[in-house]
């Protein structure tokens, strides 16, 4: 049992609810944000006793404030997991500038945010382990998704260069980049283009959350630490190179 600390950005529910989960079923002593959802959190820590704290990862001052309270009610972050997303499609020509800024700053800033404050102390302490949640749509575009496709293509970048700059100091980063997970997320796909895109998965089904967490707990692992600046694709097979 691990007794480190994790924290799971947008923990509250799908892909980084089921991390969290995992992650405490190893011994990580878990702590998960969230943003507007009340209901959300309040059953996710009334089934797993896991803390929710409310701020929002785009931003960074509310990042700052944030970890400071979760680290005085748990210690130290030891295990980082940059899990908050949002998706606000639409064709380029159509998109606003508050759709793109709010998918860049919410997917990608945050990032920053989090590992801003929390990767010194990783650093000092010389252990830590970043895992930034990609998306396949930042390997092969989507239409409707130029925000979200930079935003996660940008991740990428992101991990290989903290991956470099932690490599010495104990501190890994990597990146998963999960297929089409059944979550609320992917609930917002019109249903005619989730039949085409379940064709295009040759294992032939959506992804579940608990197969992206169990990446996570692989990855946060005391014996993970030979693995950094990878990326992890868990996708049924729909994009491989
Ligand atoms: P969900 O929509 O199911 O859950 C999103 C979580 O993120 C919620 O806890 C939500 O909180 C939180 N969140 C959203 N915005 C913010 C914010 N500004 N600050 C803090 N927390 C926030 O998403 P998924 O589980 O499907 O996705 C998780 C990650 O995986 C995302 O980064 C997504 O892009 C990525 N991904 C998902 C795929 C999928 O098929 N589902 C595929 C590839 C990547 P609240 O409940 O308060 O809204």
């Amino acid at each position: 049992m691990s007794g480190r600390v994790a924290v799971v950005t947008g923990g509250t529910r799908g892909i980084g609810a089921a991390s969290a989960d995992a992650l405490r079923q190893q011994g990580y002593r878990v702590a998960v944000t969230y943003y507007a959802n009340e209901q959300a959190a309040q059953n996710f820590t009334g089934r797993t006793g896991i803390p929710a704290f409310r701020f929002d990862a785009a931003n960074t001052a509310q990042c700052v404030a944030g970890v400071k309270k979760i680290t005085e009610a748990l210690g130290p972050i030891e295990v980082l997991v940059n899990n908050a997303g949002i998706t606000r499609d639409a064709m380029l020509h159509k998109m606003t500038a508050d759709q793109w800024n709010e998918v860049i700053q919410t997917n990608l800033t945050s990032c920053f945010n989090l590992c801003n404050v929390v990767v010194g102390p990783m650093r000092e302490r010389g252990f830590g382990r970043v895992i930034n949640i990609g998306s396949i749509n930042g390997q092969t575009g989507q239409l409707g998704q130029t925000a979200y496709a930079a935003a996660k293509a940008g991740m990428h970048g992101f991990t290989l260069a903290l991956a470099r700059e932690g490599a010495s100091r104990g501190v890994t980063a990597n990146l998963i980049a999960p297929g089409y997970i059944d979550t609320d997320l992917v609930r917002t796909v019109p249903p005619d283009e989730l039949v085409r895109i379940r064709a295009r998965i040759p294992v032939g089904r959506l992804g579940r959350a608990d197969e992206i967490a169990r990446a996570v707990t692989f990855l946060a692992s005391d014996k993970s630490g030979f693995i950094t600046g990878s990326t992890l694709t868990i996708n049924g097979g729909q994009h491989m190179y």
